[in-house]
């Protein structure tokens, strides 16, 4: 099978772990060239090492608009163009009630899940533009499609990603250029490995838990299942695809997982309700 972005050139934000990782892994297997941006430069520059030559690493702290300017320029000079921006690095941030929330953990929070977001957006779509292609990617979540999976900041945060998603597919479309984002329940990444047990490296037992409470039987999301979203929607496999929102979650925002129990207990009424023939 052909590679599916041979020759393209991609930008992730937050590709030195996680679900930028996994991505970054997958469009390389797939013919991509990626310039990776990330504040967490050890680990960045370890992973391009192993990447090859057509993975390019350099920091860039998304709250900075010139940073994301510059990584985006970085794969413009080194690669020519560019294709894919994955506007993908985030945190947790602010958590707790509303009444204890700090107003520094809330800005903190919307700089990075949003104001990185924008500037991502911003400076990929002008080189698109020009172009006549691309494809914009950017990271919501669960949080940002409905309340109380997440806490304030984030929901906040992940809910204008979808619109500015929406926005944006309507201004790049007559250009050639598409603009979608992803909604992914809780995967086993460092992130939520920090968030549920206190500790970034333990995936396995992240793994572990997700399985055990998932809506898909025994079944953990993971990196790879986000990864494997985002290079669909890189793809022209999903060329006709503009402004969505992805949900990469078992089913949890559906309704259908809260519904199953109750099914069970139609089944009789059903087959009553059959037997009088209506
Ligand atoms: P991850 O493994 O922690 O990867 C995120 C990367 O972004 C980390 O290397 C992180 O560094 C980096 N980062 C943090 N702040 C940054 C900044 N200001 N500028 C540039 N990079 C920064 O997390 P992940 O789970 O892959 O998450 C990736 C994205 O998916 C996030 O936007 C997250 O909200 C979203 N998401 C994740 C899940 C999930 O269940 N995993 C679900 C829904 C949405 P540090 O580790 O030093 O912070």
């Amino acid at each position: 099978m052909d590679q599916r972005l041979a020759g393209r050139v991609a930008v992730i934000t937050g590709g030195a772990s996680g679900i930028g990782a996994a991505t970054a892994e997958k469009f390389i297997a797939q013919g991509a060239s990626v310039v990776l941006g990330d504040i967490q430069d050890d680990l960045g520059n370890a992973f391009v090492a192993k990447l090859g030559e057509k993975a390019r690493f350099q920091h860039c702290d998304v709250t900075k608009e010139e940073h994301v300017e510059a990584l985006i320029n970085t794969a413009v000079k080194e690669f020519g163009r560019i294709d894919v921006m994955f506007n993908n690095a985030g945190i947790v941030g602010a958590i707790g009630p509303m009444e204890s929330t700090p107003a520094a953990e809330w800005q903190l929070t919307l700089d990075i899940l949003l104001n990185g977001v924008f500037y991502g957006m911003k400076h990929a779509s002008g080189h698109m533009k020009k172009q006549g292609s691309g494809s914009i990617i950017s990271m919501s979540s669960v949080a940002g499609v409905t309340g109380g999976l997440g806490p304030h900041a984030y929901c906040a945060a992940k809910h204008a990603v979808v619109g500015l998603t929406r926005n944006l597919a309507a201004e790049v479309g007559p250009f050639g250029v598409r603009a979608n984002c992803i909604a992914p329940y809780s995967m086993a990444t460092p992130m939520v490995a920090d968030a549920y047990l206190g500790d970034h490296t333990d995936i396995d037992q992240t793994m572990k838990m997700l399985a055990d409470e998932s809506p898909l039987k025994g079944r953990a999301g993971t990196a790879e299942d986000v990864a494997n979203a985002a290079l669909w929607l890189a793809s022209d496999e999903s060329g006709y695809t503009s402004g969505m929102t992805l949900t990469i979650d078992a089913g949890i925002t559906t309704g259908s997982v809260a519904g199953a129990p109750r099914f069970a207990e139609y089944q009789p009424i059903m087959r009553e309700a059959g037997k009088a023939g209506l």
